[in-house]
């Protein structure tokens, strides 16, 4: 298994992000903020940008350290 490398700029990894509030699994590129709800759908379109789903859903557009432990591999 090698870690998923974002489609979309190929800085950075993606990583999986669960929203606590909502109960969603998301999968995020901390590099270009794209955002992407289902696993499958990584790839070309690039995904939602992850600050204004984090602010539909009312929560702080920010993420802790947690989240770099969570890698998505493929
Ligand atoms: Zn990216």
């Amino acid at each position: 298994m090698k870690p998923k490398i974002c489609p979309f700029c190929e800085q950075d990894y993606i990583y999986r992000y669960f929203i606590e509030k909502t109960k969603e699994e998301v999968f995020l590129c901390p590099e270009c903020d794209s955002l992407w709800f289902n696993q499958k759908d990584i790839g070309s379109p690039r995904g939602s940008n992850y600050e204004d789903a984090f602010n539909e859903r009312g929560i702080e557009p920010t993420w802790d350290d947690e989240l770099y432990q969570n890698i998505l591999y493929e």
